[in-house]
């Protein structure tokens, strides 16, 4: 290696090259380290993903896909939609019939617990002033993101969720995650299917 510079200098070069709109391309680059020491870089990749949200949406109107993408994510207490009744065969929502054990979806017999469909904000980091704002669902990774059970969580009073809510976003709503969404027609919200990172 040429010029060493500081680890400190090295990140805040990284974080700016990856904001920085002009450069369409994220360069992502794993590395490991060790009480801010950065030990050894991993890898080193370039995706081009100079496309917003709203142009891919535009380009594949009316299609089903999954497609990886930059986002930050932010909670948000005004929403109510946090979890449901899941079936423990197919992990669609149980739509109650006349009998309390029966799935309609996959028509058996079968349990249910509770599981996550938690709607949140998704601000596009590709977007015009990394600004565009979308609302998008989140299943089982919510789990992760939260770091609670679905059925810990809503064990708690609204505020406390609401508070709950309130420290993860001082946490994690900065963090520039890359996201695996999927866009289906029939459904109005973008569903986050993983955080990769
Ligand atoms: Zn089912």
């Amino acid at each position: 290696m040429g010029n060493i510079i500081q680890n400190d200098q090295f990140k805040k070069g990284l974080q700016e090259l990856l904001q920085n709109k002009k450069f369409k391309r994220t360069l992502k680059i794993i590395y490991k380290e060790n009480k801010n020491q950065i030990l050894s870089v991993q890898s080193c990749q370039i995706f081009d993903n100079e496309f917003s949200i709203e142009q891919r949406l535009e380009q594949r109107k009316g299609m089903h896909f999954i497609f990886e993408h930059n986002c930050k994510i932010l909670l948000d207490v005004t929403e109510r939609q946090r979890y449901f009744d899941s079936c423990t065969i197919c992990n669609k929502k149980l739509k109650f019939d006349r009998n309390l054990n029966f799935c309609s979806i996959c028509k058996q017999e079968t349990t249910f617990q509770l599981a996550y469909c938690l709607a949140v904000k998704i601000i596009d980091q590709i977007s015009e002033d990394n600004q565009a704002t979308y609302r998008a669902i989140m299943f089982e990774e919510a789990a992760k993101y939260l770091g609670i059970s679905a059925k810990d969580f809503s064990n708690m009073s609204l505020d406390s969720q609401n508070n709950y809510f309130i420290n993860i976003n001082e946490q994690k709503s900065h963090i520039v995650h890359s996201l695996t969404l999927e866009s289906n027609p029939n459904k109005k919200n973008l569903v986050i299917q993983r955080i990769l990172a």
